[in-house]
């Protein structure tokens, strides 16, 4: 008998939002980035003891024979107290309602605090610029997402796949298309892509200069 094979060797020929939809259908995490990550930082053989922070800015330590994260729960929770909590130093909320919560998620700030933000950004003549800002970045983070769908379509697409199941049991499945076609028009969207992130990343630059010369530089995002 064959052995047995990782969930990841058994699907690398089906195709990326194929397996995603099947990853959680049946509640599978995919772990590829994680694992990877992993791997690479093993490579660099480690002393036990050594700390170091990842590209993500993840903090982490050597223990014997495996690799902790160094964040302690305090760490954690103030992080938590922070995402939860309005960042007004005048708030006078006491109790947070759904609403504000979700806005606190959101904005960072409770609907009372987000009010009297915005009212100060309308007298000051900011506001049209704020919310400009806000939709551009809304925009853009869209954007990176499609495009990044649209590389790993044109990356994963092919006319025939082969489907495998836990139990071992092979399908092959074909899709009646012109290959040719399709990966033209994803080329096509993802050149357009490209054109419209340019565009936007230069309007959220021109925003952010607006909104330093309007001392609201509080508003810009990372
Ligand atoms: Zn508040």
């Amino acid at each position: 008998m064959e052995k047995r094979k990782s969930w990841d060797q058994k699907n690398k020929h089906i195709h990326k939002s194929r397996k995603k939809i099947i990853d959680t259908v049946f509640g599978r995490e995919d772990n590829t980035q994680r694992v990877f990550g992993y791997e690479k930082e093993v490579e660099q053989k480690r002393e036990v003891g050594d700390k170091w922070t990842d590209s993500d800015g993840k903090e982490w330590e050597q223990r014997e024979g495996y690799v902790a994260s160094v964040n302690t729960f305090d760490d954690v929770r103030d992080y938590l107290k922070k995402l939860t909590t309005c960042k007004s130093n005048n708030c006078k909320t006491e109790k947070y309602s759904w609403a504000d919560k979700k806005l606190i998620s959101r904005a960072g700030y409770c609907v009372d605090c987000n009010h009297k933000f915005e009212q100060e950004l309308k007298n000051d003549g900011t506001y049209s610029f704020y919310e400009d800002y806000k939709i551009t970045c809304n925009k853009l983070g869209w954007l990176r997402d499609h495009k990044q769908e649209l590389e790993d379509n044109l990356k994963y697409v092919s006319k025939n796949f082969e489907m495998v199941y836990e139990n071992g049991h092979v399908e092959n499945w074909n899709w009646d298309i012109d290959i040719d076609k399709v990966k033209e028009d994803l080329k096509k969207d993802i050149d357009s892509s490209y054109e419209a992130l340019e565009l936007l990343l230069n309007r959220k630059l021109l925003l952010e200069n607006k909104l330093r010369e309007l001392n609201h530089a509080e508003i810009i995002k990372n």
